[in-house]
C-alpha cells in the first residue's frame, strides 16, 4: 500500500485512547470476550468520537481564514458541543442550528453550548433534515454581515470527517497487535454514518481481522447502508487510495432506535445501568446505550458467540445522561 495522503489536522485530542477489557460486563452477558475502545476519552471538550472528526474540519477552517463555524444538530447534540469547544480553542466564533424548540431545562450538552456562548438558532420543528437547509441560511446571513463562516454538516459526516476514523483503525490495530488480539467484531452506534464509514475504509486500507457492525440509533437502515458505503468509498479516495466497499461489508443492525432518535428505550436504559454497575462505565442515552443494547441483542440471539472477541467502540456522549434522569 502507498502511504495514505491525509490532509492536515488541527490537534484537539489525546491519542491513543485506551483499549480496556470489560470482563465483568462480558460475564454478565454470558458472552464473548469484550474490550472497550474508550473514545469517550479523546481528551478534549468532554471527548467522544467527534473530536477525531473535528481535527480535520478545524484545520481546513483555519486554513481558509474562517472566523465563525456554523453547524447543526439537536438540543442535546454532542457534535454541536464538541464543535463549539474546538472552535473556541481555535479562536473562532460558533453558531448552531438546533432542531425542535428550546427545552425547558438547560442541561447536558445544551448547558455546555451556552457556556461556550454558541449563537443558537432553534428551528422549532422536529424535522431533523430541516437543519441542513437552515445551516446555509445562517451561513449566508453571516456572509452578508461581512463574516467568514465555515460550515460543518450535521455529525461531521463527510469524507473529510470520516478520515478521523480511518486513522483510528491504525491506532486500534497497533493496540490489538500489542495485546496479540484478533477480534471478530467491532461494534458501534451509528448516527450520521461518518464514523462507521471511516472504520470500514480504514479496515480495508490497513487490514483488520474484525467485521464492523453499526447499530443504527437514528436513520432508517436503507439510508445507513447507502451512506456508510458511499462515505467509506469517498474517504478512501480522499487519501489517494480508492477501495471497493463490498455491499456485504456494510453491516448495520436495525431494531434499537425505539420510538425515535434521542428517546431512550428500556433496552438502552438496561444497557446503561449494566455497564455502570459492572464496569463503572458510563454510556449515553442517545448513542452508546442503544449501541450496547444492539450488541446484547446479538449475543442473546446467538449471532455473536461466547468464543468470539468483540471490541465495542465507546463514542462518548455522557453529557446527554444529565438530560435523562428517568434512566436510573
Ligand atoms: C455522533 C455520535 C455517534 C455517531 O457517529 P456518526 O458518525 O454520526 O455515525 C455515536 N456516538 C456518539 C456519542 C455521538 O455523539
Amino acid at each position: 500500500m502507498n502511504a495514505l495522503n491525509f490532509p492536515p489536522r488541527y490537534p484537539l485530542g489525546i491519542f491513543p485512547t485506551p483499549l480496556v477489557e470489560a470482563p465483568r460486563l462480558a460475564a454478565a452477558l454470558g458472552g464473548p470476550r469484550l474490550f472497550i475502545k474508550r473514545d469517550d476519552m479523546t481528551g478534549f471538550g468532554f471527548g467522544g468520537n467527534k473530536i477525531r472528526i473535528l481535527e480535520f474540519f478545524l484545520a481546513q477552517a483555519v486554513d481558509e481564514g474562517a472566523d465563525v463555524i456554523v453547524t447543526a444538530g439537536g438540543p442535546q447534540s454532542n457534535h454541536v458541543r464538541a464543535t463549539a469547544a474546538a472552535a473556541r480553542l481555535a479562536g473562532l466564533d460558533v453558531a448552531a442550528v438546533l432542531h425542535d424548540s428550546r427545552p425547558a431545562e438547560t442541561q447536558g450538552n445544551l448547558l455546555l453550548d451556552e457556556l461556550l456562548d454558541v449563537t443558537l438558532h432553534f428551528t422549532n420543528s422536529p424535522d431533523r433534515a430541516l437543519v441542513d437547509q437552515q445551516i446555509e441560511v445562517v451561513a449566508e446571513a453571516l456572509r452578508q454581515a461581512g463574516r467568514k463562516p465555515y460550515v460543518i454538516p450535521r455529525g461531521g459526516a463527510t469524507p473529510l470527517g470520516a478520515l478521523g476514523y480511518v486513522r483510528c483503525v491504525q491506532e486500534l490495530n497497533e493496540q490489538l497487535a500489542a495485546l496479540d488480539l484478533r477480534p471478530d467484531w467491532l461494534v458501534l452506534a451509528t448516527g450520521s454514518c461518518g464514523t462507521q464509514a471511516g472504520l470500514l475504509a480504514g479496515a480495508r486500507l490497513y487490514g483488520a481481522p474484525y467485521r464492523v457492525l453499526g447499530v443504527t440509533v437514528s436513520r432508517p437502515l436503507a439510508e445507513c447502508l447507502v451512506r456508510v458505503g458511499a462515505l467509506a468509498h469517498q474517504a478512501a479516495e480522499l487519501v489517494g487510495q480508492p477501495v471497493d466497499i463490498a455491499e456485504e461489508d456494510v453491516r448495520v443492525l436495525d431494531g434499537y432506535i425505539g420510538p425515535g432518535y434521542g428517546i431512550p428505550t428500556p433496552e438502552c436504559a438496561t444497557a446503561i445501568r449494566l455497564a455502570a454497575r459492572t464496569e463503572g462505565l458510563f454510556l449515553d442515552p442517545t448513542y452508546t446505550g442503544k449501541g450496547l443494547a444492539g450488541l446484547i441483542g446479538e449475543i442473546q440471539a446467538g449471532r455473536i458467540g461466547p468464543d468470539e472477541t468483540v471490541v465495542f467502540l465507546h463514542t462518548g456522549g455522557e453529557p446527554g445522561l444529565f438530560a435523562h434522569p428517568e434512566i436510573v
